[in-house]
């Protein structure tokens, strides 16, 4: 009989988020809300739509290999060359061929914990060392939220080739500041690479947090991560890119890339996207809105909610996590919990957000009851 190898035997089996079509069949309602997954509530851009109807007819053909054309756009507007951005399937994509890029097996990659779910199974894949150094409270008394920067540093040794800072972290929405992260940079060796996952990028409204590409500049061991999936609304069509200060960085996560993994319809939409900027600036500034009224709305409730710099909010309920989602679900309303700490709830639209909090009202109220 064939085996995996025990790295992979290891790895959680992959488990389908719940469809809310399904969902609203199940308990006989007329729609389900889904606010798992962190993805922008706004149909995709008109100008996506116009581009992917007028790329389909170049299907037959395998996509442009180097993506010449969105990396040029990128580069262009990040005032980067070229040689320093790398694009992938997703983000995530290139996490993995980062890990796989740098690290040998049994060397390590640092990142904060809870933080991006990603991180160790990549880790694992490679067969890397997951070193994984806990949140602290962002606030005296508060939940363990946020990066512990002193802590990351620390961990660091001369066999971490990898460390990522996810800011706005996923899935407590808090984010580091300029002086602690520079001050974190300046103590990590300069053979360690720094990845500043910053797939919330768009939706931080703090002055004080710093955009990871200004903050990379004259530091050749520091690399951004951002996607398209997020504010830029095309998390079905899978695309990432990575901007790093040194372009040896850039090719060797370019060398493991999967030939033709980010499609002809990816990179069409993808252009058409960055033409569309102030259309999707607007639709951030109406998504943190929102963010706000909605994080009003839980304190009010008595929840313990830290200022989230990203799209979701972070309700740090512990041992009820599991429960709460349950019941919200029950409710027609899908969240994602996580076991014994909490649940990630993405923005939604106004609308859907009333029905979340009127489902969270009523879970609640019965749960004291019960
Ligand atoms: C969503 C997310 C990504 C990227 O996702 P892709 O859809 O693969 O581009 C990367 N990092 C974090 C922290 C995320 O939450």
């Amino acid at each position: 009989m064939v085996s995996a190898r025990p790295a992979v035997q290891q790895l959680p089996a992959y488990r389908p988020g719940r469809n809310p079509a399904d969902l609203a069949r199940e308990i006989g309602v007329e729609r389900a809300v889904k606010l798992a997954s962190n993805e922008v509530a706004f149909p995709p851009l008109p100008a996506v739509v116009e581009a992917l109807a007028a790329t389909a007819g170049e299907t037959n053909r395998y996509p442009d290999n180097g993506a010449v054309v969105l990396t040029a756009a990128l580069a262009e507007r990040y005032g980067v060359d070229p040689d320093q951005v790398v694009t992938g399937c997703g983000a995530v994509m290139l996490c993995q061929q980062l890990a796989q890029s740098f690290n040998d097996p049994g060397t390590g990659i640092a990142f904060a914990w809870r933080s991006f779910e990603m991180y160790p199974l990549l880790a694992r894949v490679a067969g890397a060392r997951a070193v994984q150094v806990p949140l602290v409270p962002g606030r005296p008394g508060g939940p363990a939220d946020t990066h512990d920067l002193g802590a990351m540093a620390a961990a660091v040794d001369d066999s971490t080739r990898v460390v990522f800072v996810c800011n706005p972290n996923n899935p407590t929405g808090t984010a580091v500041r300029r002086r602690e992260l520079e001050r974190f940079l300046d103590a990590v060796p300069a053979d360690t690479l720094v990845v500043l996952d910053e797939a919330y990028r768009e939706f931080v409204t703090d002055p004080e947090v710093p955009d990871g590409l200004e903050l990379m500049r004259g530091r050749p061991n520091v690399a951004v991560l951002r996607t398209f999936s997020k504010a830029w609304g095309l998390a079905g069509l899978r695309v990432g890119y990575l901007v790093a200060e040194d372009p040896a960085v850039a090719d060797a996560v370019r060398r493991t890339h999967v030939p033709f993994s980010v499609s002809t319809l990816a990179q069409a939409a993808a252009v058409a996207a960055l033409a569309s900027e102030d259309e999707v600036r607007r639709r951030c500034a109406a998504v943190t809105a929102e963010r706000e009224r909605l994080t009003a709305a839980l304190r009010e409730r008595g929840l313990d909610v830290s200022d989230s710099q990203a799209n979701f909010v972070w309700l740090p309920v512990g041992e009820e996590a599991v429960g709460l989602a349950a019941a919200l679900e029950s409710r027609a309303v899908i969240t994602r919990p996580f076991a014994g700490e909490g649940i990630r709830v993405t923005v939604g639209t106004p609308e859907e957000d009333d029905v979340f909090l009127a489902a969270l009202d009523q879970a609640r109220s019965t749960a004291t009851v019960a």
